[in-house]
């Protein structure tokens, strides 16, 4: 059997937690992979990822996906300096949540910022990638929703259900789209993981999600790569529109 093709993936919110993990499984399957963060550690991130798998195929992409403009300019690098993506995955998220039912206290510029992050870069860079994909008449896509999209949830706040659960919709009707031209699109929705993103959840908030869940822990970042690197495999490929849940049984769909 011939080994599978390498190809060009990107990953954003590479820098740390769930991204980091994915670019990882991918460099390890022989992908390159552009790691796309605003963090200050994703060139050290990158480097060290190069040298632990002793090769050159990471590569930092250093970029705001807060900004319309930040994502334009992503994609023009992107297009000239590697010339294009064979795999999306939009990962990178932000909260802003506060513990607690807490309408009152979310503010407009909270809100448009988790939709801007989480929803509406992911719909930038679809539209950026797949006419390409389309010509090459294949692609991978997909998208880190939660939990939180499927059920709601105390943490995280409205708008962050609210950007999942839009992330779920907007990836099932491209699944539609893109279906004739052998690209598929699935969302992966976890529960909790240890990351960055749940360290900062407060103690009391943390203890009480960890102890609802049916697995008894929490998952770690490498068992939601797993899915994501079989979901941008070729034996991936019958799979599109689904929503994964990882989430150790806390929500059965
Ligand atoms: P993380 O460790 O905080 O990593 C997210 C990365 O995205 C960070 O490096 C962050 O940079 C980057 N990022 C955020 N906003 C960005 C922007 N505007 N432009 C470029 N990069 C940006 O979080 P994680 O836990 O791995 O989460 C990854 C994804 O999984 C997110 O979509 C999250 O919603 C989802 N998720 C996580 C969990 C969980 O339990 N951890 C559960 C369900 C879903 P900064 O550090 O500079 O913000």
């Amino acid at each position: 059997m011939s080994p599978p093709p390498s190809r060009t993936a990107l990953v954003t919110g590479a820098a740390s937690g769930i991204g980091l993990a994915i670019a990882r499984r991918l460099l390890r399957q022989g992908h390159r992979v552009l790691m796309v963060d605003r963090a200050s550690t994703l060139a050290p991130a990158a480097d060290a990822l190069n040298a632990e798998l002793d090769t050159l195929r990471a590569h930092a992409v250093g970029a705001d996906l807060a900004s319309a403009e930040g994502i334009a300019e992503l994609v023009a690098r992107v297009d000239a300096e590697h010339g294009g993506v064979d795999m999306l995955v939009n990962n990178a998220g932000t909260s802003r949540g506060r513990a607690g039912f807490d309408l009152d206290a979310t503010t407009l510029d909270d809100w448009n910022t988790v939709i801007g992050v989480n929803l509406t870069a992911p719909f930038l860079l679809c539209k950026a990638v797949v006419p390409a994909m389309r010509g090459r008449g294949w692609g991978r896509i997909v998208n880190i929703a939660s939990r939180a999209g499927r059920t709601g949830a105390i943490t995280g706040g409205l708008q962050y259900a609210a950007s999942k659960a839009g992330l779920i919709g907007m990836t099932r009707a491209l699944a539609l789209q893109c279906a004739p031209h052998a690209i598929t699109a699935n969302c992966v929705a976890p529960g909790w993981v240890e990351t960055p993103m749940t360290s900062r959840v407060p103690p009391a908030a943390a203890a009480a999600a960890l102890k609802s869940i049916p697995l008894g822990r929490a998952a770690q970042p490498d068992e939601i790569a797993a899915i994501v690197a079989f979901l941008c495999s070729d034996d991936g490929g019958y799979i599109t529109g689904a929503v994964v849940d990882a989430n150790g049984g806390s929500f059965m769909g």
